[in-house]
């Protein structure tokens, strides 16, 4: 429990995200974040019984703006005094939102430099100069990304099934063996490729071009081959950034394989996880990884770009098990490999969670060395992160995928389809739509909902014609 109270009761759930960055260190004290004058803002917080003043100028411009850095600037404050009282200092400082790249966007996009990043988000943020640095390295790693904008467009097709269920996983998504979920596939892919096909035409119609194509779960490759290819017809694309995720490699098979190829899909991500077999047992995943090692060959035999996440943290894994994990995947070569952190949320779920920060903040310092000549072009964070660390993508030269860049800054609109997936309008303020996360709900709902999807992107094209 937090006892933090302020005189802004709008701004108190921000206040208490950046509380919850020390819930390690915070004893029940009582903190209080006062905001004495809104002419020259000055805060004083006050956390047990002694406080601490901050003032800064009252920023002036666009009125949105100002309530920007104004909340930054509350929001600072309390980070500086907690950073204080406790004698710690974060590594993302009190950043507590999920995109960092962002913040460097908005900085370069007022004026400030590549080379002014480190200093800015060292200053403003309190972000420490590793990882300032690091944000800096992804931003020119990505080199000119100005060309994606609303003129494109990224299509995402949702399967939201899985042969059981991962003990740390926080999709939607339903076990197929559970009673009459395995039932509702046919018929879930008959209506998603119909949405599908709908939502190509209404991308067609808005003069946007396609950029890339990702096909996301739940696991995908648990179809059957013949419910691949219906929706792989569905999507009708070649030659773009079209991917397949194949997270088990229990579901993945020579037939799915030369399926996919067929279907025009040139990445796929398998994801291991961790490749040490009395953790894949652990967390409920029914495959070995000499599985995974078979799955990830027949993949590299079909020339597939071949994407591949781990884990930092996992239950029972201690610093050995990762780096066995990190040496395996990197022995491999993928071209994209994805390590993320276990976010606290799960890790207290899990029965035997190894979720010591020290533990995962070496882990994540091991993965940056291991993955040394890989270059890291993608970054995101999660709310209560283990050891308020992030999660990264390392890729091989040549090998950004474009997808994970243009949607993680929010550059160019999803077109989503499938049960729980959310289409994004971008170009002007970042608006949403989501379809129903329960399968048999969207199935039900299916014409009504692709009807108000089609209404919110004309919407939105007749909304940014006005501006
Ligand atoms: S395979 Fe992925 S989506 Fe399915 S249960 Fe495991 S983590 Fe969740």
């Amino acid at each position: 429990m937090y006892d933090l109270t302020t005189n802004k009761e709008w701004l108190f759930a921000e206040l208490l995200d950046e509380l919850k960055l020390f819930e390690k260190y915070y004893g029940g004290e009582p903190v209080n974040v006062h905001i004495c004058d809104e002419n020259v803002l000055r805060v004083m917080v006050t956390i047990g019984e002694e406080g601490a003043l901050y003032d800064t100028a009252v920023p002036c411009g666009d009125p949105l703006e100002i309530k920007r850095l104004y909340k930054r600037f509350v929001k600072h404050s309390l980070y500086k005094a907690l950073s204080a009282r406790y004698g710690v200092c974060l590594p993302w400082g009190s950043l507590t939102g999920i995109r960092p790249t962002k913040l460097a966007y908005a900085y370069m996009a007022g004026g400030g430099s590549v080379n002014g990043i480190v200093e800015y988000l060292t200053s403003a943020f309190g972000v420490s100069d590793k990882k300032a640095r690091l944000i800096s390295r992804i931003i020119a790693v990505r080199g000119d990304i100005s060309e994606y904008s609303d003129n494109y467009a990224n299509l995402y097709v949702h399967v939201p099934f899985c042969d059981g269920r991962c003990n740390y996983c926080s999709f939607p998504s339903a076990d197929i063996n559970a009673r009459g979920a395995g039932e509702l596939v046919d018929e879930y892919v008959d209506v998603l490729c119909r949405e599908i096909i709908k939502t190509k035409k209404l991308i067609n119609e808005s003069g946007k071009k396609l950029l890339s194509v990702y096909v996301g779960g739940g696991t995908p490759s648990v179809l059957k081959v013949g419910q691949m290819e219906r929706l792989l017809d569905a999507v009708g694309v070649r030659g773009i950034e079209f991917t397949f995720e194949a997270g088990r490699a229990d579901s993945v098979t020579k037939e799915k394989l030369d399926a996919m190829k067929a279907g025009g899909v040139n990445r796929v991500c398998i994801n291991p996880q961790t490749l040490n077999d009395k953790t894949l047992a652990i967390i409920g995943r029914r495959h070995t990884a000499e599985q995974f090692c078979h799955a990830y060959e027949l993949a590299r035999e079909r020339d597939f770009v071949i994407n591949t996440d781990i884990i930092a943290g996992l239950s029972g894994e201690n610093f050995s098990d990762f780096k066995r994990t990190a040496d395996g995947i990197y022995a491999l070569l993928p071209q994209n490999v994805t390590v993320h952190t276990l976010s606290r949320k799960r890790a207290s779920l899990l029965a035997s969670g190894n979720t010591d920060c020290e533990d995962i903040a070496e882990m994540m310092e091991y993965a940056y060395e291991r993955f040394y000549d890989y270059e890291p072009y993608y970054l995101y964070r999660q709310k209560y992160m283990t050891g308020n660390l992030e999660n990264i993508g390392f890729c091989r030269d040549g090998y950004v995928c474009v997808n994970n860049v243009t949607v993680m800054e929010e550059l160019v609109p999803v077109y989503a389809c499938g049960a729980g997936s959310i289409s994004k309008r971008t170009g002007g303020v970042i608006s949403r739509y989501a379809m129903p996360k329960d399968i048999k709900l969207y199935i039900e709902q299916a014409d009504e909902r692709m009807a108000a999807k089609e209404t919110f992107f004309k919407e939105g094209a007749a909304s940014t014609s006005r501006l």
